[in-house]
């Protein structure tokens, strides 16, 4: 039998949405840049966590 549940299929469903949401940001070019201010993302950080949405000032995840 299957050990997923359905928390497991949500939390997969978040990140699959995720990372379509940054597909699209490498699409239009904003991948790199704070999605709340626009401030660009530190290589190294986006290197680190290459899910990172926002600078540091605004750390949530997409
Ligand atoms: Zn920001």
């Amino acid at each position: 039998m299957s050990e997923f549940n359905n928390e497991s299929v949500a939390t997969i469903e978040t990140t699959l949405n995720y990372v379509d949401r940054v597909l699209e940001r490498l699409r239009v070019g904003t991948y790199r840049s704070c999605q709340v201010c626009q401030t660009p993302i530190n290589e190294a950080n986006l290197m680190a966590t290459p899910l990172l949405a926002n600078c540091p000032s605004h750390p949530e995840l997409a």
